[in-house]
């Protein structure tokens, strides 16, 4: 039995939609670890909520998102700062646990990590974004190998210290998730909408094709969303808002396929898993962590990034999927136990070391 403090992201509440994937990320290993019978707190910013999991929350000011930052961005911390209330939180309470779990792509976390008694077990959620936290990231990968846990093989491939990151993957509690045999003639779009995401390109897809799109998720960039409705007046796009995961799998089940079309490298993406676990095929850029789980032609489709015209091809042999295939992918690659068995993995092995 192991004791663990999972520190969350400080961007935003868990279940707030700000942290993206990796509020899901934090829920579905927390629930595995603590159903194994871990001892297992998550610290995370005021207003968090967790299935099942105790969460202590933490006052203070969000951390302004990374990815709308540029490279070159110096350190910057808030007043009364969340990321700091949590990380002090964390040292004093440090000794009840046998590892520290961080889940913020920020600089202070690293930069603390030589300061604590207790070994620091690093989740990176994204690729390479900043000068600052590449750099300090890549020195707590020398100084202790093996602490840094990714998502996929791309995202590790943007860092410097690559070949140590510690390959994790993702994983989902299916029983959350409904196979749903038979779509309407409908497409969807899960995720923040951010310009990193590239909303534009599956609604100019939806544009072309004429065949409706649902958008899910949070919006993050008001003045993005509202440029992308003036762009395209006449598209057939239906905004449905930010929904808890029973009412997004029900709706994201009933479409034929999902498009993600990040204009970033994507660690990961959450919401390709969650769509083939509803048995519903991806059509992505090929590129970064879609690559990794669509199986071309088998799962979903593979198109060339930024290409519109890519994903309207792709869109309009939809029919060659066999939704079957996909709710199947989810189950052997994308399962809790698996995401669990991982993890468990990386953390003897952290606390071997
Ligand atoms: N999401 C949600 N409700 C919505 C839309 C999205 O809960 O209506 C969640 C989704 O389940 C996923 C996350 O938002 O976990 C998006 O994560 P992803 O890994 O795809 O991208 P990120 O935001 O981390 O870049």
């Amino acid at each position: 039995m192991l004791k663990l403090l999972f520190i969350s992201t400080p961007v935003g509440s868990l279940g707030s939609g700000q942290g993206g994937g990796v509020e899901l990320t934090v829920q579905n290993i927390a629930q595995e670890l603590k159903q194994r019978g871990h001892l297992l707190e998550v610290v995370a910013p005021q207003g968090s909520i967790l299935k099942g999991i105790s969460v202590k929350n933490i006052e203070g000011n969000c951390q302004i998102a990374v990815q709308t930052q540029t490279r070159d961005v110096p350190i910057c911390l808030p007043a009364n700062s969340v990321l700091a209330n949590m990380w002090e939180y964390a040292r004093q309470v440090q000794h009840n646990y046998d590892l520290l779990v961080n889940f913020a792509f920020d600089w202070l976390p690293f930069y603390l990590t030589p300061f604590f008694d207790r070994p620091i077990a690093h989740f990176i959620s994204m690729g390479s974004m900043t000068e600052a936290t590449d750099e300090i990231m890549t020195e707590v990968a020398l100084k202790y190998p093996d602490t840094i846990g990714v998502y996929t093989k791309s995202q590790a491939a943007s860092f410097p210290f690559a070949e140590t990151c510690h390959l994790l993957g993702s994983g989902l509690d299916l029983s959350l998730y409904d196979f749903c045999p038979q779509p309407k003639n409908c497409l969807a779009w899960v995720g923040r909408i951010a310009p990193e995401k590239a909303l534009e390109d599956a609604v100019a897809a939806s544009n072309l094709t004429g065949i409706p799109l649902k958008i899910f998720g949070k919006v993050q960039d008001k003045e993005y969303w509202q440029q992308i409705q003036r762009d395209f007046p006449q598209a057939p796009i239906d905004y449905v808002g930010f929904l808890n995961t029973e009412q997004l799998q029900k709706q994201l089940g009933q479409c034929s396929a999902l498009l993600m079309t990040p204009r970033w490298l994507e660690a990961f993406g959450n919401v390709a898993i969650e769509s083939l676990a509803c048995g519903v095929p991806v059509i992505a850029y090929s590129r970064g962590g879609p690559a990794e789980i669509v199986l071309h032609g088998k799962t979903g489709f593979l198109v060339e990034p930024d290409s519109v015209t890519g994903l309207v091809a792709a869109i309009n042999k939809i029919d060659q999927i066999d939704r079957a295939c996909c709710r199947q992918q989810a189950e052997s690659k994308y399962s809790l136990k698996a995401l669990g068995d991982r993890f468990s993995d990386w953390f003897h092995k952290i606390l071997r070391a």
